[in-house]
């Protein structure tokens, strides 16, 4: 049986180990420069990078709202770290989240640390976790879930179908973040 067919934003940062990791769980990818990549997309994941960068591409090829169409037709999302941040309420508009950019401090560019979240490790153990000058969620609305949180701040959220992460699950070798989108991605071509 053919895989579903996602797509991985691909104006700018870290949508190559994103397309290799979907592709190894049986996924067909599609990489999403302009609105016509989008069409007939069963999921889509924005991925870390460079929230400035990708505002800047969005605009320019015209994505914003076919990309909030897309969230509004109850399609999966992902965002991780950069991702998150364009979903939040002052970019995408996607996710009831406020999200705070470089919010760990410029000293601490980056750290890992051992995440269970909820929904998606709960039998498997924890997931090893690596942030890059990461966000996290400052504030949020009551349809929003918190999946995870580090030192009491919040790194992981769903709502509906959408779950936005501020550490980048796709160099890790730890897939099952991207399984579990999967997971949404088929029970929604299943509904
Ligand atoms: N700090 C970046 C930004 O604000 C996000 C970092 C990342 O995606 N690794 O855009």
């Amino acid at each position: 049986m053919a895989g579903p067919l996602v797509g991985v934003l691909a104006l700018q940062g870290d949508f190559g180990a994103h397309t290799r990791m979907l592709r190894a769980l049986g996924a067909g990818v599609r990489e999403v420069r302009v609105p016509a990549d989008l069409e007939g997309l069963q999921g889509l994941v924005i991925p870390g990078g460079e929230s400035t960068t990708m505002t800047l591409g969005i605009a320019r090829e015209g994505l914003e709202r076919p990309l909030q169409d897309l969230a509004a037709s109850d399609v999966p999302l992902l965002g991780t770290c950069a991702g998150l941040i364009m979903l939040d309420r002052t970019h995408l508009g996607v996710l009831d989240v406020t999200a705070e950019r470089n919010a760990f401090g410029r000293q601490i560019r980056s750290f890992e640390a051992d995440l269970d979240l909820a929904g998606i490790t709960d039998e498997s153990g924890p997931m090893r976790a690596v942030f890059i000058r990461a966000p996290w969620v400052a504030e949020h609305g009551p349809d929003v879930e918190v999946l995870a949180a580090v030192d009491g701040h919040v790194v992981a959220v769903r709502q509906g179908d959408v779950v936005a992460v501020s550490f980048h699950p796709e160099i890790t070798g730890d897939d099952r973040l991207h399984a579990a989108f999967l997971d949404r991605v088929r029970a929604r071509a299943g509904r």
